[in-house]
């Protein structure tokens, strides 16, 4: 069986001792070993980055712009390529993994940027015949951890923007389907970057703490779940590491009784049951809004019954399986919950079963109506096919379930009125905000985070906030002084 290994300073490396089996999810079916990185091959990815970044930093940002830019055009031409390898081992249909690879590749495109998005500023007479000026930096080497279901868009979010900015990069990808970032490694070599710019270590918990605790490693960027995100961030914050720590969601979507009913359900379908919920910005609740919710209720359970669900290899799904056979059982037992919990299931998604998959680890999609805040299902983040309905009498509650919650990535309002909509976008307590849109991912020259236990640390990912979290500020004054140069002063100096 194949064993994946870890690039270290441009070349992949030989196996590690431990390993960990990587599955096709829709198959069940085990296709490779990973291999997991000792604390010494961590070392060694950190060491050639520290090597590297004297050379890289001092590169000029617009040679590093071109070898983005290079990149960016091998990921266009062979996105088929990279898009069958992230559906072998996720899962997600074909289409929906080219999407993240797109989307990905919008963070590139801005990356190339470099000589612009890295400007500093500068004022002219700050004193007589003195300049101010201030250029951001690059901080050194920095590390990314990240999650299983965007094995190539959420690495993206991360290491173009930090090398851009002149910094040197160890990602330690999910272990659960690591090969992306692999091949993502050897086509940056292909595009010019030199080695130790770009490393990968595969691994587990031992991997990550070396990183959180390394005293060559100056910033950690992490995406995954609450618990880990706000691990990450308090042990990496005390080892005196800037750390931005993304985490997880239960992310509502409120449907106004004056809403485009028919565009509010294609919405939440696709924001519920794409990629099977395991998107940190799925919406996971429905709030109906007065006498809505019985027509709501039954054209999304007509949706949710009509789901295609199969091998994402094939074409024309909505949706593929769930990424591992524990995640399954985990995501069937809270539908059980909520049935003990007094839930209405409308649309019963456990015993799917795809022919020609059988060993596979599909969950059809399932609707819930009649949730309560005190519910299992409501308070946790599923991360599978699971829509939960809240039906309200007014906005102003619907609006309060969102910010009693304790998540806060992503929301989202349907409504024809611009007052209702003005009033939630400046109201709720959450990160991300969509009016009429589904799913409100920020783009790429934007900035991506939630509030609340979403996000740990002060910076969201890419756009302007990424590139300060990779930068450090420095502010020089200067004189050129000519003929008399005064005398000591002692008096703090202010502007004459
Ligand atoms: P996870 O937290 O289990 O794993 C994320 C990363 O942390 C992986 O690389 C993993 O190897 C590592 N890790 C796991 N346990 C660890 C431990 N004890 N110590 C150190 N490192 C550890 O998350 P996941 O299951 O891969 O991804 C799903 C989660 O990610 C969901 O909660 C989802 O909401 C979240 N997510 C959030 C965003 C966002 O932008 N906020 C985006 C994508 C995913």
């Amino acid at each position: 069986m194949k064993t994946i290994n870890h690039f270290i300073n441009g070349e992949l490396t030989s196996a590690s001792e431990r390993h960990a089996p990587v599955f096709n999810p829709a198959l069940g079916a085990q296709t490779a070993n990973v291999s997991l990185a000792s604390a010494g091959e961590v070392e060694q990815a950190i060491a050639s980055a520290k090597a590297a970044f004297p050379a890289w930093s001092n590169t000029s940002p617009l040679v590093r712009s071109r070898i983005l830019f290079r990149f960016k055009m091998m990921l266009e031409e062979r996105i088929d390529e990279l898009a069958k390898i992230v559906t072998a081992e996720h899962g997600k249909v074909f289409e929906d993994a080219k999407g993240e690879i797109i989307r990905g590749m919008e963070v590139v495109e801005f990356a190339c940027g470099a000589p612009s998005i890295l400007k500093g500023e500068i004022t002219e007479q700050v004193g007589t015949g003195v300049d101010a000026y201030s250029v951001n930096q690059a901080l050194g080497v920095v590390a990314g951890i990240t999650p299983f279901n965007f094995p190539a868009m959420v690495p993206m979010w991360m290491w173009p923007v930090a090398i851009a900015c002149g910094n040197t990069f160890v990602l330690k990808p999910s272990e659960k389907n690591p090969t992306a970032a692999l091949v993502v490694a050897e086509w940056l070599k292909e595009a010019g970057l030199p080695d130790g710019v770009f490393n990968v270590v595969n691994g587990d918990k031992e991997a990550v703490d070396v990183l959180l605790s390394h005293q060559d490693i100056e910033a950690v960027s992490f995406v995954g779940s609450t618990p880990i995100a706000e691990y990450i961030y308090s042990t990496a914050s005390s080892h005196g590491k800037r750390v931005q720590a993304l985490g997880g969601a239960k992310n509502h979507m409120i449907v106004m009784p004056d809403a485009d009913i028919d565009a509010a359900v294609n919405a939440l379908t696709g924001a519920a049951y794409g990629s099977a919920g395991e998107r940190c910005m799925a919406i996971s609740v429905a709030v109906a809004v007065g006498d809505i919710a019985d027509e709501l209720v039954d054209k999304l359970a007509a949706k949710a019954r009509g789901l295609k669900i199969g091998n994402g290899e094939n074409h024309g799904l909505d949706m593929g399986p769930l990424i591992s056979k524990e995640h399954y059982e985990k995501v069937k037992g809270y539908v059980d919950a909520g049935v003990e919990q007094g839930a209405t299931l409308v649309v019963d998604g456990r015993n799917l079963v795809v022919d020609g998959c059988e060993e596979g680890y599909f969950l059809g999609g399932c609707l819930f109506d009649n949730v309560t805040p005190d519910m299992t299902i409501y308070q946790e983040e599923i991360f599978g096919p699971v829509l939960c309905v809240v039906r309200v009498d007014d906005y102003a509650t619907a609006a309060k379930l969102i910010n009693d919650h304790e998540y806060g990535n992503g929301t989202s309002i349907f409504t024809r009125s611009g007052s209702v909509a003005r009033k939630f976008t400046h109201d709720i307590q959450v990160g991300m905000v969509g009016v009429n849109v589904p799913i409100p991912v920020p783009m790429a020259f934007h900035s991506f985070g939630g509030w609340k236990r979403s996000l740990f640390g002060g910076h969201h990912m890419h756009g302007p906030e990424g590139v300060k979290f990779y930068t450090r500020r420095k502010a020089v004054t200067a004189r050129w002084p000519e003929g008399d140069i005064g005398t000591a002063e002692f008096v703090m100096p202010t502007m004459k």
